[in-house]
Parts: structure tokens; C-alpha cells; sequence
């Protein structure tokens, strides 16, 4: 897999022609212009948001900026819980959420290999993005797997980001359209709840909505550039190019890698209607389920809907439902809930 998250110098990139193959992947970004970003959590999507207008989320927290995937499963989890996070910031990372992002990173490590490159904008960032995917797909198509893709694409008129966790060609060697997998760690040697197996399926389905929307639908360029105000004609440094050369293209500008990845989509097969959750013991790694489910276009787009009318301000934030309240027991804001003002029974 493969991630660009940005600062291969010259001379590191050399010392790693690893970088150059096309079945290996991954820059990590280190933002010479951008440690405001840094910063506030190593990501220029974590950028202080701009004055808000009232009402809506998405101007608030989100102006020119994509909602991620994981800001979609936040919210169908709890919208108040999201509303609360946004309002107050992330609560402290739990030794559970710390392993499982260990266990990722495991399975990162297992197909990518992982360099720096420098980037100094926005529109080097977003190159890097790009050739991640480029790369990834590319391994994907030689090696038969690849993990940690980014994606991005129009979902119901919002930008949507999102890293898919694992595509993998079918067994068969037959069809050419990849399986989507998920793999979810469980502190506990028990099965997933349906609350928590819902919540896996809207997040896999955004992947295949994003990755589907790539693959067949005409890439939004000019609505990209103009929602995240870049620059297509933006010079790439050298240290850019020259990373891009390692995977056999040339380019100077922002848009040639556009160009690119939009060729590159284009030479790709749906992904497969039938999506893969997996649910690992962090102990020991061991399988505790493998849950396939259909994509439902109609469930999904529904699923949607509802999520963005919430982050565009249509309506309040709803609380945990009844039968799910056992959620409010692990959700850090309780003690600041209104649910639990109104009630003794909750938290
Ligand atoms: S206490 Fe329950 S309803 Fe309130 S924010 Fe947390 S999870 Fe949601």
C-alpha cells in the first residue's frame, strides 16, 4: 500500500528506487510550507476552519475541504457525538483505537513500502494523492493486491475523500473487477454488533460508490480545482517530478497528474457488488468473522442523504436511537449529552 504523505529529498529517493516500482507505493507527506498543518494533526485537511456561516456543518468545518469517509460512519454512528467533536475536537485515542491502527499499519507494511517526499502546496499534496492512486492501482493490477488507496470523488453534490483499506483481485484470475475489504480489530474475542456491522457497510460503500464513481464516470476536473482553489497550471517542485518519474511518467504541472489519474481510472474495472468485512482479534490476529454483504444503491444513497442533511444544517443533530443507547456507555461527551439531562436511564 502505499501512502504519500510527502518528504523524499533527492538523495533519499536514490538511496530508495523501491519508490520507483510501480507494484510498490507510498509517500509520506512532510509539508515544508505547511507546518501550520502539522501541526493541528500532520494533515492540511485538518486546517483551521474559515468563520462560519450559521447552520451549516459543512461551511463551518468543512469549507473547502472534503468530508471524509470516516466523517460519514462518525455520524451515522451518533450525529450529537459528531456535532460534539467538531464543537470540542477529538477525544484522547483509546489503547483499542491505538492498536488497531498498529494492526493497519501491519497490513500496510505487508504490500507497501513507504517514502517521503517533500511537498510545498496544496497542489503537491494532491499530486501525491494522485500518484498514490496511480500506483496503487497499478500494483493492484500486477501483484493482484494493494492497500490504503485514496479516493476521492462527488458523492450526492459533496466532495468525499476516503482510503480504501484493501482491493484484492478475485481468486479466479478470471474477472477483472476487485474485491473491496475492510478489516476491522476487536479488543474483544466477540462478534460485531449490528450497529457496528451497519456502520462497517455504509463506510465500504462509500469506498465503492468513490472507486466506482472513478472508475466510470468523467473526473469533475475543472469543479476540483475550482471547489479546492488550485491551481491546474501549478510547476511541480523537483523533488515532485522527479518522484513522479520513478513511476515511469512525466510531468511538470498539477494537471498533467490529473491527466494522469484520470487515464489512469479509466483503464479500470468496477469493483464487485459484493463487499468483504473482516473482524480480527488484536491480541492475536486471529479471524474472528468474515461478513460479506451486496451493495445497496438504494440503502446507500439513502444512508447519504440523511448524513449530508445533517452536515448541510437542514435539521438538529439526532441522538443514539433507543435500542442502540448502549452506545452513549462509551461515548466520551456523556456527561455533557442532553440525552442524559432528559433522562436518568442513559450513561
Ligand atoms: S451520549 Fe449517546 S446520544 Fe449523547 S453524544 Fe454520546 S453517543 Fe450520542
Amino acid at each position: 500500500m502505499a501512502i504519500i504523505e510527502a518528504a523524499l529529498s533527492a538523495a533519499a529517493a536514490a538511496a530508495r528506487p523501491v519508490v520507483f516500482s510501480a507494484a510498490r507505493r507510498a509517500v509520506s507527506l512532510s509539508c515544508a510550507a505547511y507546518k501550520f498543518a502539522a501541526s493541528s494533526g500532520g494533515d492540511i485537511e485538518d486546517s483551521p476552519p474559515p468563520p462560519p456561516p450559521r447552520g451549516s456543518l459543512l461551511a463551518r468545518f468543512r469549507d473547502r475541504r472534503a468530508l471524509a469517509v470516516t466523517d460519514i460512519t462518525a455520524t451515522e454512528w451518533c450525529e450529537k457525538q459528531m456535532e460534539f467533536v467538531l464543537e470540542h475536537g477529538r477525544p484522547e485515542r483509546t489503547q483499542a483505537m491505538k492498536a488497531g491502527s498498529e494492526r493497519h499499519a501491519q497490513l500496510e507494511q505487508e504490500v507497501i513500502e513507504r517514502a517521503d517526499v517533500t511537498v510545498r502546496s496544496l497542489e503537491e499534496l494532491w499530486a501525491v494523492k494522485f500518484m498514490n492512486f496511480i500506483m496503487g492501482a497499478n500494483q493492484l493490477m500486477l501483484e493482484g493486491i494493494t492497500r490504503e488507496l485514496p479516493v476521492i470523488g462527488l458523492v450526492e453534490g459533496s466532495w468525499m475523500t476516503g482510503v480504501i483499506d484493501e482491493l484484492r483481485m478475485p481468486p479466479d484470475a478470471i474477472s477483472l473487477h476487485p474485491i473491496l475489504v475492510d478489516t476491522k480489530t476487536r479488543f474483544k474475542p466477540t462478534v460485531p454488533s449490528e450497529a457496528q456491522k451497519r456502520n462497517g457497510r455504509l463506510q465500504v460503500m462509500c469506498y465503492k460508490y468513490l472507486w466506482d464513481n472513478l472508475i466510470g464516470e468523467k473526473f469533475p476536473a475543472d469543479n476540483f480545482f475550482s471547489y479546492f482553489d488550485l491551481d491546474p497550471s501549478y510547476l511541480l517542485s523537483d523533488d515532485i517530478k522527479q518522484f513522479i518519474r520513478f513511476s515511469g511518467l512525466n510531468a511538470k504541472t498539477f494537471e498533467d497528474v490529473v491527466k494522469y489519474f484520470k487515464v489512469t481510472c479509466h483503464t479500470l474495472a468496477r469493483s464487485q457488488e459484493q463487499l468483504l468485512l473482516r473482524y480480527e482479534l488484536q491480541a492475536d490476529n486471529s479471524l474472528l468473522e468474515e461478513y460479506q454483504f451486496s451493495y445497496d444503491a438504494g440503502w446507500f444513497k439513502d444512508q447519504i442523504q440523511e448524513v449530508l442533511s445533517f452536515w448541510r444544517g437542514s435539521r438538529e443533530p439526532r441522538y443514539v436511537s433507543e435500542e442502540e443507547r448502549w452506545k452513549c456507555s462509551f461515548c466520551k461527551f456523556a456527561n455533557n449529552c442532553p440525552l442524559n439531562a432528559s433522562t436518568s436511564r442513559c450513561c
